[in-house]
């Protein structure tokens, strides 16, 4: 199904929101998600526009699944069963200038919120590399962007609403709720239909972005530190071969009164000469402006402009968080596959995120690199490759991102999650007889118990 098929699904349920196969209604073609390499299960999409219509709806149902932006690439958003949809309830409820929160609906999206704050005075902390993904999948899922001192996206959620499997309303804080809160925010979709996010913002902010071309990996091992504070968020490309990072993207904040010089050289690498994209072949229009431009933080902290694809298109994505003390190991060790990955592979981004406290964050307890990438459409081909990837960074204690493809069996994950027991026994208080899990759930999270 195309983005406009899809859209047409959506306003048709938003006019008259009823229970329909509304996706064979309107084309023939089966729901899937963003990438295409997901057909889902069901294409019985029900759209909600109210609190009430989802806590009816909930209360009806003995299964379902949430549906956000459709951008993950496993099987966690996936049903047989019946999908809600919360893409009509995307408006801001409230911003708070004196607690510096705002709350939103949980349809709403990076790419609508973004502009809205920033005409108001405010920005948030960080962004995804691309825009255009729901806030409340992004944060259950534990989406990040980069930076030494920037958590993932959901480190900014302050308070959540959701509708439990009974059809009823549980309100969540950070400041008064702190165990189950932290149990609750990467939710992984697994504890009801988050209906509002409260989210931490901040004074607006200009950003400048810099790229640089070819850093020998021997710069980038002696330094791998320097290089990842050199600026407020950091993203590495690299294709593994010649021994090189391909480019260095780095976002510089400009409000805080060290304002990055921009040499023409940085640890052997060479400023670049134009905009660049990610995958150095492809045009750079849809990537947000470089060569030290200023612009707000929201057209600079994502790689991709809202309104453009984003990435290559026709991919898959697997990423995997490693402990940031093991990152140059973990690296260098990746780099000796780079004959096995380089044919299936567009790019992969190296970035750093913060440490967080949610029980199923992969940044849980731990600072930490994810190494990422980008890889062309062929899963007979990737789902032989990801094996040996994860093999070789099974001494890192590599994680997996909740909402990219892997191959580790439940038995690993369940031994990289300590907090996993309670987040069962959470999950369960809200959602007794699994009515929000879905066969990705049962198998990775609850032990192949729903
Ligand atoms: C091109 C591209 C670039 C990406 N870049 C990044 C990146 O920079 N960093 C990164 O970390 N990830 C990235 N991702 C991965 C992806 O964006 C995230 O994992 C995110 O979860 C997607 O959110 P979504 O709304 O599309 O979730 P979906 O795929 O729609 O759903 C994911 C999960 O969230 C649940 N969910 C969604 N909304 C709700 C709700 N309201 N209530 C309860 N549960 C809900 C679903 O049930 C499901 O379990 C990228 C993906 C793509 C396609």
């Amino acid at each position: 199904m195309n983005k406009r098929t899809f859209l047409k699904i959506c306003s048709a349920a938003l006019a008259s929101p009823f229970v329909t196969r509304l996706a064979a209604w309107a084309s023939g073609e089966k729901l899937h998600n963003w990438a295409g390499n997901v057909e889902y299960g069901t294409d019985r999409v029900y759209s909600a526009g109210s609190l009430e219509e989802v806590q009816e709806f909930v209360r009806k149902q003995s299964k379902l699944k949430v549906l956000g932006t459709r951008h993950c690439f496993n099987h966690i958003a996936d049903s047989h069963d019946q999908f809600l949809s919360m893409k009509a309830m995307d408006k801001v409820v409230s911003l708070d200038a004196e607690t510096r929160t705002v709350t939103i609906e949980s349809g709403m999206t990076y790419g609508k919120l973004c502009p809205i704050l920033e005409t108001k005075g405010w920005a948030l902390h960080n962004l995804a590399s691309l825009p255009h993904i729901s806030v409340a999948g992004a944060c259950t899922t534990a989406t990040h962007g980069s930076g030494v001192k920037n958590g993932n996206l959901s480190t900014a959620v302050s308070g959540l609403e959701f509708v439990n499997a009974a059809g009823d309303v549980v309100k969540l804080t950070r400041a008064k709720d702190a165990e189950t809160f932290q149990g609750a925010v990467v939710g992984l979709g697994a504890l009801g239909a988050v209906t509002k996010v409260t989210l931490d913002i901040q004074p607006t902010y200009q950003m400048q972005q810099y790229v640089y071309e070819n850093l020998p990996l021997s710069e980038l091992s002696k330094h791998f530190d320097a290089i990842e504070s050199a600026a407020y968020s950091v993203s590495l490309f690299t294709d593994w071969q010649n021994k090189r990072i391909n480019e260095v993207w780095l976002k510089c904040r400009m409000d805080k009164g060290k304002s990055f010089d921009a040499p023409a050289e940085f640890y052997g690498a060479k400023r670049a000469k134009t905009n660049m994209h990610p995958i150095a072949e492809l045009s750079a229009e849809n990537c947000t402006e470089q060569m030290g431009v200023p612009g707000p933080w929201y057209d600079r902290l994502p790689h991709f402009k809202m309104g453009f694809t984003p990435s290559a298109g026709q991919e898959l994505q697997a990423e995997y968080f490693v402990p940031h003390k093991n990152a140059v190991d973990a690296i260098l060790a990746v780099e000796k596959l780079r004959g096995l990955v380089g044919p299936h592979l567009f790019i992969t981004e190296i970035r750093a995120i913060s440490a967080d406290n949610f029980w199923m964050s992969p940044c849980y307890k731990q600072d930490s690199v994810t190494i990422h990438f980008t890889l062309k459409p062929d899963w007979p081909a990737v789902s032989k490759l990801l094996p040996v990837i994860e093999r070789e960074l099974t001494p890192f204690h590599a994680r997996p991102h909740w909402g990219k493809l892997f191959t580790m069996t439940p038995a690993r994950l369940d031994s990289l999650y300590e907090r996993l027991p309670e987040f069962v026994a959470l999950a369960r208080k809200y959602d007794p007889l699994g009515k929000f899990h879905n066969d990705f759930l049962k198998a990775n999270v609850f032990g192949g118990v729903s």
